[in-house]
């Protein structure tokens, strides 16, 4: 059986149609439509019921939808999503069912990527994370095979935690100086490279002049990035008490170091000794939408 599978982001949105060995039969991809919710929800619908008439095998009701966070995802409801701010209050839930027959079901977007990563481990491991190094920063836990959700849906927003005490970069989001997101993320990066270059300097030419040693203060940034990292991961080992960590996101693919240095720092200073540190870099382009098909 085929399922309808929606990843809104805050720049574009995927809805497509997912098998049950979640791979992508069909998709579409537009630029989400910040500005109007009832618009971007009409567009998804739209796109849903024309899957529903070209594949016969698809479940008639099931349309499962990955939003970006802070919503709560039981009803469907935006909160205060940082890039979607027109959204703010809409139930996407109440919308969709008194446009359609669909029933949907919303998750937060680690919690369907984590799936997929669950299915794709070639470990046999019933817990672990999944951690997310993009623009922004995102989590997901998987216990003995089932996502943990928290009170609300939002699990693991643990990019506006600190992980930098001393930093001297106020959050524009939370206000907040030294958070997760702001000093390990790609856009933080970019940033902090922009910062000393003097010009304009994206995560890859930062990440290139770091390879090749070609600037000291690159060196340091980046030295510093890695460390925060590893000691970000550490934590998590220990306090999810899991030994594999999954990363996705596009920083993680790049040449930094990311698996040798975290199992490293974590098999210098971590108390567990029950396991081995893992880390794996994931290699599934589509892993939000592919793994929605879990989730109802
Ligand atoms: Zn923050």
């Amino acid at each position: 059986m085929y399922k309808l599978a929606v990843d809104i982001g805050g720049t574009k949105t995927i809805v497509g149609v997912i098998d049950e060995k979640m791979e992508i039969i069909d998709f579409q991809t537009f630029e989400t439509i910040a500005t109007s919710p009832q618009q971007q929800f009409d567009k998804i619908v739209s796109l849903a019921k024309d899957y529903k008439n070209k594949y016969k095998q698809l479940a008639p009701q099931t349309l499962n939808i990955a939003m970006p966070g802070p919503c709560e995802y039981k009803e469907g409801i935006f909160l205060n999503p940082p890039n979607l701010q027109q959204y703010n209050g809409f139930n996407a839930g109440d919308y969709i069912r008194k446009q359609s027959d669909f029933d949907p079901a919303f998750v937060n977007d680690t919690d369907a990527a984590i799936r997929a990563e669950y299915r794709d481990l070639d470990v046999n491991e019933s817990s672990l994370i999944y951690l997310t190094i993009s623009t922004g920063i995102g989590l997901a836990y998987m216990n003995n095979g089932k996502p943990l959700h928290g009170a609300d849906g939002n699990f693991g927003e643990i990019g506006h935690t600190i992980i930098k005490t001393d930093s001297d970069y106020q959050c524009p989001v939370c206000k907040q100086y030294g958070c997760v997101e702001n000093e390990i993320s790609g856009l933080a990066i970019s940033r902090k490279a922009t910062d000393i270059m003097g010009e304009e300097t994206s995560t890859r030419q930062a990440i290139d002049m770091y390879i090749n040693d070609e600037h000291s203060e690159i060196t340091a940034m980046l030295d510093e990035v890695m460390k925060m990292t590893q000691q970000l991961c550490n934590n998590i080992y220990s306090l999810y008490n899991v030994y594999t960590i999954v990363l996705g996101g596009g920083v993680t693919n790049s040449a930094l170091p990311y698996k040798e240095s975290i199992e490293s720092y974590a098999r210098n200073h971590n108390l567990m000794t029950e396991g081995e540190f893992k880390v794996k870099i994931s290699n599934l382009n589509s892993n939000v939408l592919a793994g929605l098909y879990d989730v109802k």
